[in-house]
């Protein structure tokens, strides 16, 4: 008899978008060291910054893929090219996401399209076309990077809020609509992690001192924080998780 579920994702395959650097990299490299074969979703195919070289070093089957998840054509490419060859996808993680922060007053209609589009558009299209496979399959696990900003206003933040909202609430509804089939949908939504995303912020010893102020743990976040959550609800472990978004802030949202 046993009494914890293993976190052991050995046979199955995970596509991570937005996998190149800070937490999409992370989860990949925790995905893997579960034992899950890993599609790798980039920006740009050419710049993985050492990450397939690393995944193979863990003996696992990795298939890098064009993928920037703002242009439907590619997602759908790249879906197709995962299916062919691993023959199935049991885990999606969408992780791409962009924040350019701007003042409301200020903020262009560029920027306003951009953060929509790889925010929200993309993780819609991408778990359209990864759930298509994984209806067919009766078993899917989506795991979508929302925020602790989806939850509280962050100045000069609020296209980045309202994207991260919004996937907190499409988390629900995806769940609602796959239950059917099998399909977990949930969302994490962390706090500020060093990411190469973040660097340019945390750096300001003046910001830093600020967040840390407000997370009650009173440290910042690492990339592996997040992924270990992301392999958590990925895993047996999850099995009757879905709709949820788990809070990784520290406790920055509870006051
Ligand atoms: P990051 O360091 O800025 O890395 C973002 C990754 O997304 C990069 O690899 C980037 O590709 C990729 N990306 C950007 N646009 C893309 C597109 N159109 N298609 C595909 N990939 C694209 O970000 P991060 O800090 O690791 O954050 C990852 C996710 O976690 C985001 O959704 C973010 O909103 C969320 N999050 C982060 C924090 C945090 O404090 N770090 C907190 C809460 C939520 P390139 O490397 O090729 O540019």
């Amino acid at each position: 008899m046993k009494y914890i579920h293993d976190i052991n994702l050995k046979g199955k395959v995970a596509l991570v978008t937005g996998a190149a650097r800070g937490i999409g990299r992370a989860c990949c490299l925790a995905l893997a060291e579960a034992g899950a074969n890993i599609a790798v979703g980039l920006r740009d195919i050419h710049s993985d910054s050492g990450l397939i070289d690393e995944l193979n070093q863990l003996g696992v089957d990795v298939l890098p893929l064009q993928l920037d998840v703002s242009d439907k054509k590619q997602i759908d490419e790249a879906v197709g090219q995962a299916a062919d060859h691993f023959g199935k996808i049991d885990i999606l993680v969408n992780n791409a996401g962009i924040a350019p922060a701007n003042l409301i007053e200020d903020y262009t209609e560029e920027d306003f399209d951009n953060t929509i589009d790889i925010n929200l558009k993309g993780t819609f299209f991408t778990s359209q076309a990864v759930g298509k496979l994984m209806i067919k399959q009766k078993y899917g696990r989506i795991i979508n990077l929302s925020s602790q900003a989806g939850f509280i206003a962050l100045a000069e933040e609020s296209v980045y809020c309202m994207t991260k909202a919004g996937i907190s609430h499409l988390t629900k509804c995806f769940a609602a609509e796959w239950a059917k089939h099998n399909i977990n949908v949930n969302a994490v939504a962390p706090t500020f992690i060093e990411t190469p995303g973040t660097e340019p912020w945390l750096n300001d010893p003046e910001f830093k001192a600020n967040v840390l102020s407000k997370i009650l743990l009173n440290k910042i976040g690492k990339p592996i924080d997040v992924a270990s959550a992301v392999a958590y609800l990925a895993s047996p472990a999850g099995d009757l998780i879905t709709g949820s978004t788990m809070m990784i802030d520290g406790g920055w949202t509870i006051v």
